[in-house]
């Protein structure tokens, strides 16, 4: 007979679990635990642990008895075997209390330590010990641990209190603040909690262990937590699991402390044990008594020190990776109380995936190397990281990843002198356009109050790999300087972008700039033979430099050339006055003039990507982008500052101004419109592709269609370019790979793919205006404004300008794959939107069996990875 499910299990429970069945039961840490006391034999405290389902319930439906009377039966057998009672006037048993969900969130949980004690079991503790100092300090730990944890008091009203009573007594050791300060300093938090609660702190040990628990199964919800999964892409599903554990005490004596430990270097990869450990003390938190490193603890307290490097060794040989432990040593006695895969940088994520596949006690495979490196690794190798630890002043969309210093410019013409000057920048703007580009060109970081992740300063800055914060709503620009409440930035001083984390900090922050370990290509390799002939990645590029770049990083080709991107600087007068054009004369001029710059555009670019695919779009200017301000040419008519062009071009400007540019008039539409547009492009690349081949090259060109909605708009503008081709290339087409394809962008043509593919040789999924259409959501305006509140409130749990909308755009893109291929077997079918160069998207287009991804160049070998994982993860 199957009896109900336990909610609570025992550290020693047996069971035959495989370990990942047991972290979703008990959470990360709830499993290790027990694994480590059942199956390993290490030394760890007794305890049990309500599982990660019971502890959901709590969080959303509050206490219940079915687990309250668990956790009494548990807690009785816990009492028996190690011979204390909880509440005891003797030897009060005392208890922690952790919180874990089914994956580590390390720096994102506190914990409850020494439950149990109350004005009377602080007495029978000093007794039975014969110390009253450590009594003393236990009771004052957790009544700060507890208020601020369970009770949601400031830990500032008990640190406050605790600095002033160590500076009366002229100390600055914790370990040395005697018993009657000690004494005065518990009698003085009890007395705040009481004025805070209006209640006097908790003195029935039950009810701080019920307590305890149930902040534990809440913390899930509270922002430390949420902003850990948020920054991990982990979902905001299950909830925590409760670990209850005998205490040991890391502040009973001089033969005492606690400490992390890592089975090898966490920085470098190095197998060495590494970490610190602090003397007498509990917990990890600052203001720590004495510290010394790993080896220093080994020499003081050698037989904990032999036993910590043997259970650092069994755990690696255990769970196949590299492990830290939190440990305590109580009277020369080694405890270890947590135990998980360490965290690592991305230096030492190479090195050791590598290194493991060569150790005979590892012995990782390939495609188990290939799983241990994140994207998140790659870009700290491959961009410069902050260092340290500094107070944030605004914080806003990681738009872009890497760290910038320099001096703050507003305007690009003002960024572009400074920069002559040997200054470096950071280019700030409401929003950047095609006007700013030679700014942001020279800017070593790009910082913005308004627009999101597929805004142009985000879509430029990550193409060139230059940090980016976007969307920072709190930065209040105005003339020469930007506020951020009462703190004033203006033009010329300094601050620092954390592209990745969407944080700027006033003032330079210290940057680290490794070297690219030579393990990092050994890994990429793997990922390339993994996912050869299944997963191609390309990147988006624009200009032959770009092209370049993107080769040597991997780029299998170029999956997106943004054509209007090669209109920038001195060009874009020229885009102006053809969108403007108010004759057939003065477009065909201004046609022309584009024509020649864009044949050796394409020259350059076929050959940067020789015998590679090249996708070229067709011009795909948001007019909005492209048009001169109209605000200001009005400013500038008012003021009498306009001369005769001037008035053309704000009549024109107007004629042409758009309410809603994302949906006017663009791609596709505007070919339509001045269908010589396309005409000059195409006719421009057969050129450059027939330039190449000349020159002994091997051009494969892929002419992209943009922004279209049905079959009739690609089949019209497909013959323009069959026409131009016939007219360039003539009998020679054969020989030459040129192809023609359309983005799917639009709802409805995702919708119709199926009717729409017998007209394409490829399609390549647009998922910028596709997660801006289907969910509509402004790619410029939402993310600054909504996107935080959405996120904070659960309503969505990613930005899906980042991270693929799974059920709306993502099963637009999967179902729109299938039927193209049902209707036309094997077509070519890539995606160029952002979400190309991110991992959680590149499973889903992985798994939609799309043939490529395309993305920034600086994104290509985190793609190349993220390809390799999904696949080995679907292939189980
Ligand atoms: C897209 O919409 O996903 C895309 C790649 O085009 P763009 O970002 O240039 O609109
Ligand atoms: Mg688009």
């Amino acid at each position: 007979m199957v009896g109900p499910v336990p909610n609570v299990f025992s550290f020693d429970h047996h069971h035959d679990l495989p370990f990942g069945d047991l972290q979703q039961l008990l959470g990360d840490k709830g499993a290790h635990l027990s694994h480590m006391v059942s199956s390993l034999g290490l030394p760890v405290p007794p305890g049990f642990v309500i599982s990660v389902e019971a502890g959901a319930r709590v969080r959303s439906k509050g206490p219940n008895e079915s687990n309250e009377g668990e956790v009494r039966e548990h807690l009785a057998a816990l009492s028996k075997h190690v011979g204390l009672a909880l509440g005891s006037r003797d030897h009060p048993l005392l208890l922690s209390v952790r919180a874990g969900g089914v994956r580590p969130m390390p720096g994102a949980i506190r914990n409850v330590l020494d439950i149990g004690l109350n004005n009377v079991t602080v007495e029978g503790l000093a007794k039975a010990t014969g110390d009253e100092r450590f009594a003393l300090d236990s009771y004052r730990r957790l009544i700060e641990m507890y208020s601020t944890t369970v009770l949601g008091l400031s830990a500032d009203l008990f640190q406050h209190r605790w600095e002033g009573a160590k500076l009366l007594a002229g100390l600055t050791d914790d370990g040395e603040v005697p018993v009657e300060v000690l004494r005065l300093v518990v009698e003085r938090y009890l007395a705040v909690v009481e004025a805070a609660t209006g209640t006097p702190f908790p003195q029935d040990p039950e009810d701080q262990l019920r307590g305890a628990i149930v902040a534990a199964c809440e913390s899930w919800d509270a922002p430390a937590a949420r902003n850990y999964r948020r920054r991990q892409g982990l979902d905001d599903d299950s909830g925590m699991a409760v670990s209850v554990q005998q205490m040991v005490f890391g502040n009973r004596n001089e033969s005492s402390g606690t400490g992390m430990a890592f089975s090898r270097n966490p920085s470098t990869g190095e197998r060495t044990v590494h970490g610190e450990f602090f003397s007498m003390t509990q917990g990890l938190e600052a203001g720590q008594r004495e510290t010394m490193s790993i080896a220093a603890m080994a020499e003081r307290f050698p037989d904990a020190g032999t036993q910590l490097h043997a259970a650092l060794e069994t755990l690696e040989s255990e769970f196949g990776d590299m492990m830290a432990v939190h440990f305590v040593i109580e009277s020369n006695a080694l405890w270890l109380i947590q135990a998980r895969p360490g965290d690592r940088s991305g230096r030492a994520a190479v090195v050791m995936a590598v290194a493991m596949t060569g150790e005979a006690d590892l012995g990782l495979t390939h495609a188990e190397a290939v799983l241990r490196v994140t994207g998140d690794h790659l870009d700290q190798i491959l961009h410069p990281q902050i260092e340290g630890e500094r107070t944030v002043l605004a914080f806003g969309l990681g738009a872009s990843p890497g760290a910038a210093v320099g001096k703050v410019y507003f305007t690009p013409d003002a960024a572009v002198e400074a920069y002559d000057e040997g200054d470096d920048i950071i280019l700030v703007k409401d929003e950047t356009s095609p006007e700013d580009v030679h700014g942001m060109a020279i800017a070593e970081g790009i910082l913005t109050s308004k627009g999101g992740l597929a805004s142009h300063a985000a879509v430029v800055a990550r193409g060139w790999g230059k940090p980016a914060v976007c969307g920072a709503a709190m930065i209040d620009i105005g003339s020469g300087q930007f506020t951020v409440g009462p703190i004033v930035v203006r033009e010329g001083d300094v601050i620092s972008l954390d592209g990745a984390a969407g944080e700027v900090f006033l003032g330079a922050v210290d940057l680290s700039e490794g070297e690219v370990p030579p393990e990092m290509d050994i890994v990429l390799g793997w990922a390339d033979e993994i996912r050869a002939g299944r997963m191609g990645v390309r990147a988006n590029a624009d200009t032959p430099a770009d092209a370049a770049k993107a080769r040597t990083f991997g780029a299998e080709g170029i999956g997106l050339c943004r054509t209007e991107h090669q209109f920038l600087g001195d060009r874009l007068p020229v885009v102006q006055r053809m969108i403007l054009a108010g004759s057939e004369d003065e477009e065909a001029a201004a046609l022309e003039m584009l024509a020649e710059v864009q044949r050796s555009d394409f020259v350059g670019l076929l050959e940067a990507m020789d015998g590679l695919p090249v996708t070229v779009r067709l011009l795909d200017p948001p007019l909005h982008e492209f048009l001169p301000d109209l605000t200001e040419l009005a400013a500038a008519e008012a003021t009498g500052r306009l001369d005769d062009a001037g008035r053309r071009l704000l009549s024109a400007a107007r004629a042409q101004h758009e309410e809603n540019p994302m949906l006017g008039t663009r791609g596709v539409r505007l070919g339509i419109l001045k269908p010589n547009l396309f005409r000059m492009q195409t006719r421009a690349l057969a050129e450059a592709a027939m330039q190449r081949r000349s020159a002994g090259g091997t051009p494969i060109v892929e002419i992209m269609v943009p922004l279209i909605i049905n079959r009739a708009e690609l089949d019209l503008v497909r013959g323009w370019i069959e026409e131009e081709l016939d007219a360039v290339i003539g009998e020679e087409r054969d020989g030459l790979s040129i192809t023609i394809g359309t983005m799917i962008e639009t709802p409805r043509a995702a919708i119709c793919a199926a009717s729409i593919a017998p007209g394409a040789d490829f399609f390549s999924f647009g998922t910028n205006d596709l997660t801006q259409m289907t969910l509509g959501f402004s790619r410029d305006d939402v993310e600054a404004r909504i996107m935080g509140e959405y996120l904070d409130r659960g309503l969505l749990g990613a930005n899906p300008f980042q991270t693929i909308d799974r059920q709306g755009v993502g099963a637009l893109v999967t179902r729109a794959a299938a039927e193209a291929r049902a209707a036309v077997p094997g077509l070519k079918l890539g995606v160029c939107g952002e979400h190309g160069g991110d991992p959680e998207s590149i499973e889903l287009f992985t798994d939609a069996g799309l043939d490529y991804v395309s993305c920034s160049p600086y994104r290509v070998p985190i793609a190349r990875l993220a390809a390799a994982q999904a696949i080995v993860r679907s292939d189980g």
